[in-house]
């Protein structure tokens, strides 16, 4: 029995995975490098000698700030280069920010909307012409819960999300033609990612934020635990593959019906 569905399997295709050191981006690596596909990760801040089997996997990481046009270009030569082409764009490298719209520097609009859109908007402007090349290609966007209904605790977040979900309709549509499908997913709140742990570590009760998260998700609640980074992957492996082969445009939503209303009471 294989492990890999034949719809599914990624021999010979060519991913880059930003901000791929951590959280969603690390497992999705790992995940795409699992089913056969040959990954570069750029991170801006990469995690050095990795124990989780990065290795063994043969996952090239790098260092990429994802607001920089030249590291960009860089990453993306090193994918072309090294691994023979461009396949896949996972558009993950991403910050958090939780402030009022009254208290946010213009230093701190430019660093969230530079990294959650900008980004996108630079490797996407690069990966388009080398997939062309290529007969076609497929990019998903980490957009957010966030990027569906926008929230009260961050908006320039929520702006930035749901820009990001704009881009991925617009350009899914101008790129058809080429056979590049985008696509988006939105989680709700994910574990065990360095954004998530940061934002735990400022709740004056750790344990009493988790359950929060937990309850504010149906399946989440059900389940008795958060959506884990895999379960993210799993959706962006869907999307990258030929089984997925006539989707373009959408955005997943991976919260456990988060974003469908107010769940039932307890
Ligand atoms: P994470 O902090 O573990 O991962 C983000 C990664 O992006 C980190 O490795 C970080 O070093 C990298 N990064 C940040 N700025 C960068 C830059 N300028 N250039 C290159 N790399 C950069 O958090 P995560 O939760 O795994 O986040 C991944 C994506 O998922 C983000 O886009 C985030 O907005 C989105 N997301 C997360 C959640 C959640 O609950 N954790 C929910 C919805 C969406």
């Amino acid at each position: 029995m294989t492990a890999v569905s034949p719809r599914c399997d990624l021999s010979n295709r060519i991913a880059v995975v930003t901000g791929g050191a951590t959280g969603i981006g690390r497992a999705t690596a790992v995940l795409l490098a699992e089913c056969g596909a040959r990954v570069f990760v750029g991170d801006y801040d990469p995690v050095e000698a990795i124990s989780d089997g990065t290795s063994r996997l043969n996952i090239t990481e790098t260092r990429c700030d994802v607001r920089v046009e030249a590291d960009i270009m860089k990453l993306i030569d090193l994918a072309e280069s090294e691994g023979g082409g461009l396949d896949i764009l996972v558009n993950n490298a991403g910050i958090g920010m939780v402030k009022q719209i009254t208290d946010v520097t213009e230093q701190e609009w430019d660093a969230c909307l530079d990294t959650n859109l900008k980004g996108a908007f630079l490797a996407t402007k690069h990966a388009i012409p080398r997939m062309k090349t290529h007969g076609g290609g497929s990019i998903v966007n980490l957009a957010s819960n966030a990027g569906i209904l926008p929230r009260a605790h961050d908006p320039v977040y929520s702006t930035s999300k749901g820009a990001l979900v704009a881009f991925t309709k617009s350009i899914a549509l101008c790129h058809s033609i080429d056979r590049i499908r985008v696509n988006a997913v939105c989680p709700g709140p994910v574990g065990d990612t360095r954004m998530m742990n940061a934002d735990l570590d400022k709740a004056d009760d750790r344990e009493a934020a988790i359950k929060q998260f937990i309850a504010a998700s149906p399946i989440a609640r059900v389940a008795e635990r958060m959506i884990s980074p895999r379960e993210v992957a799993e959706a962006i492996l869907y999307l990258v593959s030929d089984a997925s082969f006539m989707v373009t445009g959408t955005c997943i939503a991976i919260d456990g019906g988060k974003s469908l209303g107010v769940p039932p009471s307890a």
